[in-house]
């Protein structure tokens, strides 16, 4: 018979999360390319190479003029496009047609919109006066020489690589990405692609797992699944932490006869918890090995095994892949309808935030089950549900992780 009583101690999720993050240091680094930059987190600071524009600049199509001037009717000298520089300079009585992005010219300090112009046989009539600097932008208006423009630890997106462009920063400084192998455990489980046998399932967790990792910027290197037979799961995860910076497993950390991951774990490595006060996903485990390597023992049943993921693993693997922000955004919601929390364990109920009535309300997500996929489809916040007794009525405000576009 198995022991009754669990051999761990029953840590809080605050400090599961502690032991876990001050164990997570980034990795290294690399350089990608711009077309592969995006996704990836910086590792340096950048700076602007130069002015931006570098010479003061036209905003509009027009015609570039003098301000002080107060003449109405100007000859135009030439016309300036984006890109070409004027060889006239403009004195008073004169202006250059320039388009937009054109450099001015010598001698004009404003541009008057071709709107604001008639021009016949090489006279402008402006019909209007410009003050000086109209229309202009000046140099260093968007960047300066020398200004911070992007941080190590920023996350890159559309606009960072626009940035990094615009700074001919084209071997671009970022992270290496935690490496991760997944290992699914369990006599019961068979591929996805077979039918499963009575008392089988298929093996989703593995996939589930390694979809999860890659969205939170791992390379899953490694992945296998593993019967409940100690020496099998012994060699393979041997293999995944030889393979990767992170071992995730899927199953065998409860209390029952085939639950073999944590003495084993105890083998190979450092186990700094195994029990978490936390629901779904109380078994939850982790440990390090002496040179540093992750391995989280991860429950079998598919939401426990994705929810303590997002919240334990999740951050880990930012925190390996360098991004100053590990943790998921926080908000306030008002409950859509009665709650009612677990009496003893912080839950972390599925559901979906809307805006609506002028603050954010949270649905949930049907039947709560730690086996029920269905309780994560389609959810786009975790509630932290604080332990009581007591149903939580509708419109009670509480804390959610926010895990996807409202
Ligand atoms: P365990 O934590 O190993 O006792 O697993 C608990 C339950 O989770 C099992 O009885 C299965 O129903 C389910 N389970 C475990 N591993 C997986 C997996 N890889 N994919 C889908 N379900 C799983
Ligand atoms: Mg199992």
């Amino acid at each position: 018979m198995p022991p009754r009583v669990s051999a761990y101690e029953m840590v809080s999720v605050r400090s599961a999360l502690e032991a876990i993050l001050e164990r997570a240091r980034p990795l290294g680094r690399e350089t990608v390319g711009l077309t592969q930059a995006r996704g990836r987190v910086l590792a340096e600071d950048i700076h602007a190479d130069d002015d931006l524009p570098g010479l003061p600049r036209s905003s509009v199509d027009g015609y570039a003029v003098i301000a002080a001037d107060d003449a109405t009717t100007v000859d135009v000298l030439e016309e300036v496009t984006a890109g070409r520089l004027a060889q006239a300079q403009v004195r008073k009585g004169t202006a250059v047609r320039i388009m937009t992005g054109g450099t001015l010219p010598d001698g004009a300090d404003a541009v008057v919109m071709v709107e604001d112009v008639d021009e016949q046989d090489g006279h402008a009539v402006l019909q209007h006066r410009p003050r000086s600097g109209e229309n202009v932008h000046p140099p260093g208006m968007d960047l300066q020489r020398g200004q911070l423009v992007l941080s190590a630890g920023n996350v890159i997106g559309a606009a960072e690589v626009g940035l990094l462009a615009t700074v001919g920063c084209t071997d671009v400084p970022v992270f290496r990405r935690p490496r991760v192998a997944v290992l699914a455990t369990g006599d019961e489980l068979v591929e996805p692609h077979a039918a499963p046998p009575p008392g089988s399932v298929r093996d989703s967790n593995r996939f589930a797992l390694i979809a999860a990792a890659q969205e939170a910027g791992a390379e899953v290197v490694w992945q296998a699944h593993a019967r409940d037979e100690e020496g099998a799961l012994t060699e393979a995860m041997r293999r995944g932490l030889q393979a990767a910076d992170v071992l995730l497993t899927s199953g065998g950390v409860s209390m029952g006869t085939r639950d073999l991951i944590k003495p084993i774990l105890e083998r190979m490595a450092s186990v700094h918890f195994g029990r978490v006060s936390f629901k779904p996903g109380k078994p939850l485990t982790f440990a390090t090995t002496a040179e540093g390597k992750l391995a989280f023992g991860l429950p079998g049943f598919p939401v426990s095994s994705l929810i303590t993921f997002e919240v334990f693993v999740r951050p880990a693997l930012r925190k390996l892949g360098g991004a100053a922000k590990v943790m998921r955004p926080r908000i306030e919601v008002a409950l859509a309808h009665d709650v009612r929390p677990d009496p003893v364990r912080p839950e972390y109920q599925r559901a979906n935030v809307t805006w609506q009535g002028g603050r954010f309300q949270a649905r949930t997500t049907g039947l709560q089950s730690s086996s029920r996929l269905m309780s994560i489809v389609g959810a786009n916040a975790l509630l932290e549900l604080e332990p009581g007794s007591q149903t939580l009525p509708a419109g009670t405000m509480v804390q959610a992780l926010l895990l996807a576009n409202l």
